[in-house]
């Protein structure tokens, strides 16, 4: 991963972090989980996802996976394994990243992912 591109990357994350942030706390909101809520306020972010998946609806369920995949991301750039495809450990394909910069698997191993769960 050319050392240029993480800087933006990463600002994209930050961004998107505080975006599902905000969308999580708008549906538990509208939902009226109250309790949880307050819950969640006397938790660092990076706490959420273990909090949520007790109450997961499919629709929180998708939002909560996002978080932890962008949480995930940004702590590989923190040790520096950022890009790297979590199956084969070789590179993810820049343009890949840049379409979505929490991705974690390069092209081949998401393909044999996505219809190994297909089948699942
Ligand atoms: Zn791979």
């Amino acid at each position: 991963m050319p050392q240029s591109l993480t800087p933006m990357l990463r600002a994209q994350l930050l961004e998107e972090i505080q975006q599902q942030r905000a969308a999580i706390y708008q549906y538990l909101q509208q939902a009226g989980y109250s309790n949880l809520l307050l819950k969640l306020d006397s938790h660092p972010l990076s706490h959420w996802p273990e909090l949520l998946n007790q109450w997961l609806t499919p629709e929180l369920e998708a939002k909560t996976r996002r978080l932890e995949a962008i949480q995930a991301a940004l702590s590989q750039m923190d040790m520096g394994l950022y890009g790297l495809c979590c199956d084969c450990d070789s590179r993810i394909e820049r343009h890949l990243l840049q379409q979505d910069p929490a991705r974690q698997r390069c092209a081949h191993c998401d393909k044999l992912y996505s219809a190994a769960k297909k089948q699942a």
